[in-house]
Order: structure tokens, then C-alpha cells, then sequence
């Protein structure tokens, strides 16, 4: 078989998996032993043809494939991937640039710089912010915290890329008490424990209680979030942005699908203030549904960005023009994926308004949701302001016992969370293929298991 033919192959392996999305369960069907007992076995010894890896591939770990595709998938904060954005995601693999260097795909650095403008136009940012694209809001994290923790002590005389942080004045790095567990493990790789938080209590929503925020003097880092995971919430950003400023404090944003409210003139306001903060990590993998992986972080101060990442070897070819930008320089990786393309892809395919209606589609169905399951008898926890829905069905056991029975029934796919010492269900809808419909037969699924008696 011929590479083209197995890439074509392939492609129809692809569109079966896509069509199979409407019928099949959203869960996976096969156990862990199931899997290694297909999948698993002794290194093989002698390689077989392409096209007899691929059809085996697809055969034994279709049964542990999950629905994350589907309209009717609702765990974490995952999305889905726009069509384009999966297509410029395969000719990125086939093209195989190595994106850590101009010289090494001229064309994703010049994507990535062209997605740059586009991003910080559409996510409310700076013109002039930096950006570095990363495998998730993980590590868009640590890139923003290390351009932070670089510009603070610098500020206070300490070069931290010369001198590291033994001796270093004390950062402190104010947070609130519903900020992701992403935060805490960037600045852990960064060499800021646990203890060097300082932490804000929170209202009903997982927001910031601002009556309670106090920065100080001295190296300060301030952590905001646009979407808390669960509820979706926002800090006052605003506030905050005026608090960082009076203390000359950095001002670091999660957005990691939050900061995509931005797309939407309606939902623009929710990140009032935003546009002062000094750093910003968000996905692409999450609500502007390309295919995994894809972060992005973007800072307001270039030369702290560059100076916290940048890297210089003998061997490398560094351009030196600001329009042939080497990502070696921006991002913790050096060898890298080019991430551009599917960004590229579904910014094109979707255009400005097709982003806010995406988002816009989103939360309208997330509000759908909780109508329906309200008038079925669910309480719904959280002021709905955005694409998270949590709920309670009768009270924590009752609930945690709905969402198993829930994932075993197969017609939608959701998960669950502590909230204020209770389980609570969580559904997130940021995929765009998520219709009217699906939210119905999803919500009355959840309704049907929820009602069976203990
Ligand atoms: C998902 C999420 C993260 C982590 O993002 P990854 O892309 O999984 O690394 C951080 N913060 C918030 C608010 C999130 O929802």
C-alpha cells in the first residue's frame, strides 16, 4: 500500500470514527484489562506493514476510545475540535516542523506571529502582548509566572536568571481559594511553595472576596481567574487590576476558557479589568476547540517574557528579525510542535463572529441545561453567567450516585466535584457541535437516572 493510499486509509478510519458519535455510547466499553489484553502483548520482535498497524489500531483501542468528540460529552472543561482545525492538525503531523526555530518552519512562525494579533484582538489583550504556544494552560502558567517572578525581582534588584532564588527577596503570590490546582503547580516548578501563598477566601461562586484581597508592598504576584472550573465564575477583575496597580504588583490572569468571553460583545463585560493584567494563560484545546494540545500564554512586558525563556547556543540558528521569531525563546520547550496551524485553521474557518457564536451557542445551551434540569427537580448551585452548570439531585450521595448511573447509561458523559463539603454534578458544555437536542436528551437522561429510587 502506498503512503498515500494509507493516508487515505486513514481519513476514512477517521470520518467512520466521527459518524459512529451519534449512535455510539459517549463512555468507553471496555475495561482497563480489556484494553491490555488487546492492546498490550511482548515487543514485537519484526515490524508489520503500516496498514495492518493502523486497522489494528483502530480495531482494539476503538472499544477505550471516549465520545469527547461528541455533543453530548460534558466533563471537565474539554471542547471539542472544529473540522478545519482537525484537518490543519493532520497536515501539521504530516509536515513535521520543528517550531522551536525560524529556520526549522518559517511558515508556523509566521502563523503563530499572525495569531498573535488575531488572539490578543479577540481575547481583549494589549496589541503589543507576547505569546507562547504551549501544550496547555499548565504551562502556560509557568511561561506567565516565570515572566513574573523574573519582572518582580528584578524590580527589586535581584536577577533571578543569574542568581536563582536562594537569597532572593521573598515573593509573595496572592490567590484565592477556588484558583485551579494548575497555579499552585507552576509556581511549585518555579520554586514557590505552598507556603509562600497567600490565600483569599471566596463568596458562594468560587469569586475572590475583595473585602479580604491585600498586596502590600515588596515582590507581589496576584493570581485572577475568568472562569472558575466549576461555576464558571469571574473574579472582579477591575478591582483587582486597581489593587495590583497601587501595589506595583503583577497581575496574572487563568482564563483558561474564561478568557474566551471575550469573543462575544455580550459576555465581553464579564473580564472588565482584564486588559491591565500583565500576564493571561488560556487554551485552545478548550473553547476554541481545536484538537489537543493546545495552550497559550501571553504577557504584557515582552522583554520580561523573553528573559524568563530565552536560551543561546552556538548550534542554533537565530534569526535576529523580530518577524522571523524564534519560539526557542518564548516557550519552556525547544523542540516543538507547530500548534499555529489548527489555531490558524479554526480562527479562519470560524472568523469573529463565528468565535462569538460558538461561545454564545455554548452558554445558551449550558442555560438550557439548567432549566431543564431545574424543572425537573435539580437544584442548580451556581449562577449560570457562563458555560458551567452545577447541580445537585436531591443531596450529595444522591447525586454521586446519579452520575454513575449517568456514565454507565452511555447517552451524555459528566463527572463531579466537591462544592461546600457536597458532591454536586458538573456539566460543561464548550463543544460546537452540542445542539439543542443533545442538551435535551442529555438532561432527561440525567433526570431518568436521578430518579431511580436508592
Ligand atoms: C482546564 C483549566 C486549567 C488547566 O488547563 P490545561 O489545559 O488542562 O493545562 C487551568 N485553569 C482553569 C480555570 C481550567 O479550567
Amino acid at each position: 500500500m502506498s503512503e498515500r493510499e494509507l493516508l487515505r486509509r486513514t481519513a476514512d478510519h477517521a470520518a467512520d470514527f466521527l459518524e459512529t458519535l451519534e449512535t455510539r455510547p459517549v463512555r468507553p466499553e471496555a475495561s482497563a484489562d480489556e484494553l491490555f489484553a488487546t492492546l498490550g502483548g511482548p515487543l514485537p520482535e519484526r515490524g508489520s506493514d503500516p496498514q495492518s498497524v493502523v486497522d489494528a489500531l483502530v480495531d482494539d483501542a476503538g472499544p477505550g476510545i471516549v465520545g469527547i468528540p461528541s455533543g453530548r460529552y460534558f466533563g471537565f472543561v474539554i471542547g471539542g475540535a472544529v473540522p478545519a482545525a482537525v484537518a490543519a492538525d493532520w497536515l501539521t503531523s504530516v509536515w513535521d516542523q520543528n517550531a522551536g526555530l525560524y529556520a526549522g518552519g518559517p511558515s508556523a512562525a509566521v502563523v503563530e506571529e499572525v495569531c498573535r494579533g488575531w488572539l490578543a484582538e479577540l481575547l481583549g489583550l494589549p496589541a503589543g502582548v507576547s505569546v507562547a504556544y504551549v501544550t496547555g494552560c499548565q504551562m502556560a502558567h509557568v511561561t506567565a509566572l516565570a515572566a513574573a517572578r523574573h519582572q518582580v525581582l528584578a524590580q527589586a534588584g535581584w536577577d533571578v536568571a543569574r542568581d536563582g532564588l536562594a537569597g532572593a527577596p521573598p515573593i509573595r503570590v496572592v490567590v484565592g481559594a477556588k484558583r485551579h490546582v494548575t497555579i499552585d503547580r507552576a509556581l511549585r516548578l518555579l520554586g514557590i511553595g505552598a507556603t509562600s501563598l497567600e490565600v483569599v477566601p471566596v463568596d458562594d461562586q468560587g469569586r475572590m472576596r475583595l473585602d479580604e484581597l491585600r498586596l502590600g508592598d515588596g515582590p507581589a504576584i496576584v493570581c485572577g481567574q475568568a472562569g472558575e472550573v466549576n461555576t464558571g465564575a469571574f473574579d472582579d477583575l477591575d478591582a483587582i487590576a486597581d489593587a495590583a496597580a497601587e501595589a506595583g504588583a503583577w497581575f496574572h490572569v487563568d482564563g483558561a476558557f474564561g478568557l474566551w468571553a471575550a469573543a462575544s460583545p455580550a459576555l465581553r463585560h464579564l473580564l472588565k479589568g482584564s486588559e491591565r493584567a500583565d500576564s493571561w494563560a488560556t487554551d485552545g484545546h478548550k473553547w476554541l476547540n481545536v484538537p489537543y494540545d493546545s495552550g497559550l500564554a501571553f504577557c504584557a512586558h515582552p522583554d520580561a517574557h523573553r528573559a524568563a525563556m530565552s536560551v543561546t547556543a552556538s548550534y542554533l540558528v537565530h534569526s535576529g528579525d523580530d518577524r522571523e521569531r524564534d519560539q526557542v525563546d518564548w516557550t519552556p520547550e525547544f523542540s516543538r510542535r507547530a500548534r499555529g496551524f489548527p489555531i490558524y485553521a479554526a480562527i479562519r474557518s470560524l472568523g469573529r463572529a463565528g468565535i462569538a457564536e460558538l461561545v454564545e451557542g455554548c452558554c445558551a445551551n449550558a442555560r438550557r441545561f439548567a432549566a431543564l434540569l431545574e424543572a425537573g427537580g435539580a437544584t442548580v448551585l451556581n449562577d449560570v453567567v457562563l458555560n458551567q452548570v452545577l447541580v445537585r439531585l436531591g443531596d450529595g450521595d444522591r447525586t454521586r450516585e446519579a452520575i454513575a448511573r449517568v456514565q454507565q447509561d452511555g447517552t451524555c458523559w459528566l463527572s463531579g466535584t466537591d462544592w461546600n463539603g457536597e458532591h454536586a454534578m458538573r456539566i460543561s458544555v464548550s463543544n460546537w457541535r452540542t445542539t439543542a437536542e443533545d442538551v435535551e436528551r442529555s438532561a432527561a437522561a440525567i433526570l431518568a437516572a436521578a430518579s431511580v429510587p436508592a
